[in-house]
């Protein structure tokens, strides 16, 4: 499995011919490494909520000129079919659902939007099964989506401010029981998280933490 980090919390995953996007904000945002029209090929657009930050305007794009299906909670997946997206696929908190030939949650996400109640989706991944949080803080039913879905690999947000910070996101993973995670969320503008070390420290040597730089890829697997 292939990942490559967006900046901030965008994830590009090309996985056995498949390729998936998670919250692709590439316009305005000052560490993306790539356009939205470099993006020829898609199966799947996941986006957490539609803040602008997340990649909602772009999602719309994408999906447009490759085909993807578009992936939110409902009423945002409602929003994008209007604007002229022809595959959405809209659900909600706690639904399982199989867009390009993996199964997906929707989970719930802490936090905020204006559309539609914010998301994080575990993804079944051919070898793999991916937690990717949104924009959240912490709660103890990621104890549940732990012992639910068994994850592989989480994308955790560690900036603060906003989301969890470095001491929420170490306890985060202890809750889903999960040993590998990649940090998202953090870096991108001055008031945020600029360094992940205390994450690492705090985390402890049991974790892979996975530290991407935009726009450079990595295989990752179980
Ligand atoms: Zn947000």
């Amino acid at each position: 499995m292939k990942i490559t980090w967006l900046g901030h919390a965008g994830i590009m995953i090309e996985d056995e011919g498949k390729t998936i996007l998670i919250d692709p904000w590439l316009n305005g945002n000052p560490v993306a490494p790539i356009k939205v029209e470099d993006i020829k090929k898609a199966d799947a657009v996941f986006v957490t909520h539609d803040h602008g930050d997340h990649g909602y305007a772009e999602a719309v794009v994408i999906c447009k000129n490759t085909g993807a299906t578009f992936v939110s909670i409902f009423e945002l997946a409602n929003k994008a079919q209007s604007e002229g997206v022809k595959n959405v696929l809209g659900g909600n908190i706690g639904g399982t659902a199989e867009v390009a030939g993996m199964k997906f949650v929707f989970t719930v996400a802490l936090h905020s939007s204006t559309i539609g109640h914010p998301l994080g989706f575990i993804i079944m991944l051919p070898n793999m099964t991916i937690y990717h949080a949104g924009d959240t803080g912490i709660f103890t039913d990621m104890k549940l989506l732990g012992d639910l879905y068994d994850i592989d690999l989480a994308f955790l947000p560690i900036g603060s401010l906003f989301t969890m910070g470095p001491k929420e996101a170490a306890k985060a993973l202890q809750l889903l029981g999960v040993q590998k995670v990649v940090p998202i969320h953090y870096k991108t503008f001055p008031v945020l998280v600029q360094d992940p070390k205390e994450f690492i420290e705090i985390a402890g040597p049991m974790i892979d933490v996975y530290v991407l730089e935009p726009g450079v890829s990595k295989e990752i697997g179980r």
